[in-house]
């Protein structure tokens, strides 16, 4: 295949370049506390050797193979929850488990491709902002490739993903303010030092490694499934759901676009509102789900155009509704999720019964409960008192 990039705005087309991230033109637009104009798109034209059928998942990304980091990332399992099909009724429910990525969430898939970019173009350094999973997964990808990664988190990112970052021997710079100071230094920094961003949705590459998780979905499944489940913060996950489908049913291997669920918190729901009112305004995120927790959704204006193409939904779920899905579906299935990756389930929850319970349903578990133990522990009564004897607990 041949890729290039084209403006999700303007549709002009671009070589796929290092010091290219958004439109030149579109870009222009780009207004104070909104999300990002001039977002990239890859896009390709298939040449005559080349046979989709025949594609392995790494054919369908504009960086050849040999240039991944030797570093697991994806081909994560898609297992069917035996106990929670049966407590929620519904017996064609799937979880993708992402958790099982090397650094412990979906992010890696985006790492992975921007690392073997980098690669390609012999670049050494990279820069990125982020609550955490981003940062300690370029990280944990960026140790394998050999890169030099440097990390802008917001002071009060949970401690397991610094220390995460730090341990793969990152360059960790607290910022004192929250995700969108973080991000907006990061940039400040990468344009004075010439690194790389892998900052979401203004690397186009976040989109595009991302459409991993869905092209394996469907050769897992054998199909495309009738809804996914999706947690959504700045909105890239999501994007990069919608690519890979849009981009297996372009090749003729898929015939429809499955109907995607995006799942927000509550207290984070910028990309909601604006699904409902057609303008972003600014909020000011407070949710136990970090992950998900952004004022300003860089990918909104994106985000958005796909869930209208394509008949995608927003649901709202609370706090108390997320940390109720993570103990669900950790004490019936063994998958501990960090909150932002349970939001799926709560969101799942929320909308089963409008559902048609044959429905093939794939909840995208995005990232592991251990990178968060305060939040897991508020809903949990922790034992308290030390035994010395079994007779205290045996009668
Ligand atoms: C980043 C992240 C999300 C949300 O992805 P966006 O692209 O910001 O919408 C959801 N869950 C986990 C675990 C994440 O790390």
């Amino acid at each position: 295949m041949q890729f290039f990039y084209k403006c999700s705005e303007c549709g002009r087309e671009f070589e796929i370049k290092p010091d290219l991230m958004v439109c030149p033109a579109c870009s222009k637009k780009q207004e104070l506390n909104k999300p990002l104009r001039g977002i990239l798109e890859v896009d390709f034209e298939l040449q005559d050797e080349d046979n989709p059928e025949k594609f392995n998942v790494l054919d369908f990304l504009p960086v050849r193979a040999k240039f991944f980091p030797p570093i697991p990332v994806g081909n994560t399992p898609l297992w069917r929850p035996v106990n929670l099909r049966k407590i929620l009724g519904f017996s064609n429910l799937f979880l993708k488990d992402d958790t099982l990525n090397p650094t412990g969430s979906l992010k890696d898939r985006a790492s992975y491709l921007v690392a073997a970019f980098a690669k390609e173009h012999g670049i050494k350094d990279v820069v990125i902002a982020s609550t955490g999973n981003a940062a300690s997964s370029m990280a944990g990808v960026g140790a394998a490739q050999g890169l030099n990664i440097t990390i802008f988190v917001p002071v009060s990112a949970p401690k397991a993903k610094i220390i995460q970052s730090l341990q793969y021997g990152a360059r960790v710079i607290p910022v004192d303010g929250n995700y969108d100071r973080a991000y907006d230094l990061s940039l400040e920094y990468s344009k004075i030092t010439g690194s790389l961003s892998r900052n979401t949705a203004y690397n186009p590459l976040t989109i595009e490694g991302k459409k991993t998780v869905s092209i394996e979905i469907f050769k897992q499944l054998g199909r495309v499934p009738d809804y996914i489940f999706v947690p959504v913060g700045d909105g890239v996950i999501l994007g990069g759901v919608y690519k890979g489908f849009r981009d297996l049913k372009r090749l003729g291997l898929a015939d429809t676009i499955p109907v995607v669920y995006a799942i927000q918190a509550e207290g984070s729901d910028a990309i909601c509102k604006a699904f409902e009112n057609g303008s972003f305004e600014p909020i000011n995120a407070r949710t136990v789900a970090d992950s998900i927790s952004v004022n300003i959704p860089r990918n909104g204006y994106y985000a958005i155009k796909q869930l209208k193409d394509f008949g995608g939904k927003c649901v709202k779920v609370n706090d108390g509704e997320i940390l109720e899905a993570q103990k669900l579906l950790a004490s019936t299935t063994g998958l501990f999720a960090e909150p932002a990756a349970s939001a799926s389930l709560a969101g799942f929850i929320k909308v089963k019964d409008t559902l048609n319970r044959d429905s093939v349903v794939v909840l995208l578990i995005t990232g592991n409960g251990l990178k968060d133990i305060d939040a897991a522990k508020r809903r949990l009564e922790f034992p308290q008192r030390a035994i010395r004897n079994i007779e205290e607990i045996v009668r």
